[in-house]
């Protein structure tokens, strides 16, 4: 385990108790501010350090990382120098901003130039993401759904314990949190005995969701495995996969999901290391049938991410609309890297995966509103009153994320949207 992950660390940053962004986490991510182009930062409390300036001023020297990586608007290319690279860096800033280093600690003309407060910059894209996947890897998920639309004695489709059932997606909707869109409109389908109508999606949903960050490139023909998948995994983000139900419903048979999906998806802006990850492994979902051997896999390769998700109408308060957890995934990262390549299919860092809506076994931890109010019948209560079956226009939907064990806090920060009226 990291050196960088040891819970005594301490930093001379001011962390707040409760913060997501400890000395043990670092995250990465790209940032601006209004007079500055984007670049490359690691989040510290609640400040961004600048790893464009701290290496211009000699901190990384040693490490020989061309500052062309670091001045990008992207990090595609830092994730390439690869992981033993990123990782001793890593190490680098740990060592840097702990408590007993003076180097920068006491130098306050160069903390001043290589720190500003996150609440001052623009966060970005974190990678130019080339191609993205979604599975459907969440067992309550795909048993729920299947309940309410086919069969509940035969909820879970045959092949769905066998594979990590998967769609291609699109990556150019892919937006940074604080992204807003218009609700889609498109083609529906309300009446089984009349024709098809088109007009503004009336079923807006959110997919609490994460998604993992390729971080090693493989070529056409080469199949990663469940033991060298995490070579090829730099990090993860939290995902919010906007959904409209009744375009889904009518356009989905029988190729899958297409314009229900592709009009906006949220990530959050902080990408967390797998390796700041590596302690909340938690063992798998146990998984009855035994899958093929390609998909075996040994050790604990679950994590335990709380994952919140709220709604907060325009001007008022957040709701709590559900709590799950990334350890309820039925198939791990590692099977479903190792599953979509098993054909051949290369993979390009910055591609992103991500693991599908993610419920948990009780209500209150249902990962979408289709599940939470059981389409529509059992309306969520909010703060102020008012009640929601779907999302309304002008809603925000926010979904936060962390790991927490030993008095360490790895959090993701949080992937926020809100969905304006239709154009
Ligand atoms: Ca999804």
């Amino acid at each position: 385990m990291s050196k960088a992950n040891d819970p005594s660390l301490r930093s001379w940053v001011e962390v707040a108790a409760g913060s997501d962004f400890p000395i043990q986490n670092l995250p990465f991510g790209i940032f601006k501010t209004q007079s500055s182009s984007p670049r490359v930062g690691v989040a510290i409390g609640d400040q961004v350090l600048d790893l464009a300036i701290l290496n211009k001023l000699g901190y990384l020297d040693d490490l020989k990382i061309d500052n062309s990586v670091f001045t990008n608007q992207y990090l595609n290319d830092f994730i390439a120098l690869g992981k033993q690279t990123t990782n001793a860096l890593r190490e680098r800033i740990s060592h840097l901003l702990n408590v007993n280093t003076s180097d920068l600690r006491d130098n306050k003309e160069a903390r001043v130039k290589v720190l500003q407060y996150i609440s001052n910059v623009q966060m970005q894209m974190p990678v130019k993401v080339g191609d993205y996947t979604d599975f459907y890897s969440s067992i309550d998920h795909a048993t729920n759904v299947g309940t309410m639309f086919r069969d509940p004695n035969n909820a879970l489709l045959p092949n769905w314990k066998h594979l990590p059932v998967g769609y291609h997606g699109r990556a150019s909707s892919i937006t940074i949190s604080g992204t807003n869109f218009h609700r889609p409109k498109g083609q529906t389908k309300p009446n089984e005995n009349e024709p098809p109508v088109f007009g503004p999606c009336r079923l807006l949903d959110f997919e609490l969701e994460t998604a993992f960050i390729i971080g090693k490139s493989t070529q056409l023909g080469e199949s990663i495995t469940t033991d060298n998948a995490d070579e090829h995994i730099f990090g993860m983000v939290l995902f919010n996969d906007w959904s409209a139900r009744d375009i889904q419903t009518w356009e989905y048979v029988p190729l899958g999901p297409f314009l229900a999906k592709n009009f906006a998806s949220t990530v959050s802006p902080w990408v967390v290391t797998l390796e700041a990850l590596e302690p909340f492994r938690v063992p798998g979902y146990k998984q009855d049938p035994k899958v093929l051997s390609y998909l075996e896999y040994s050790g604990d390769k679950n994590i335990d991410i709380h994952l919140d998700v709220f709604i907060q109408p325009e001007g008022g308060e957040e709701t709590l609309v559900s709590h799950s957890n990334y350890k309820f995934m039925y198939w791990t990262m590692e099977q479903q890297l190792a599953h979509h390549t098993v054909n051949g299919c290369n993979m390009n860092i910055g591609d992103m995966l991500a693991s599908g809506t993610i419920s948990g076994p009780t209500p209150d931890s249902f990962g979408s509103m289709l599940e939470i109010t059981w389409r529509g019948t059992k309306p969520v209560k909010m703060k102020d009153g008012s009640e929601r079956k779907f999302i309304n226009d002008n809603d925000s939907v926010i979904i936060r994320g962390y790991c927490e064990k030993n008095g360490v806090r790895i959090g993701f920060g949080e992937s926020r949207s809100k969905a304006l009226p239709a154009l």
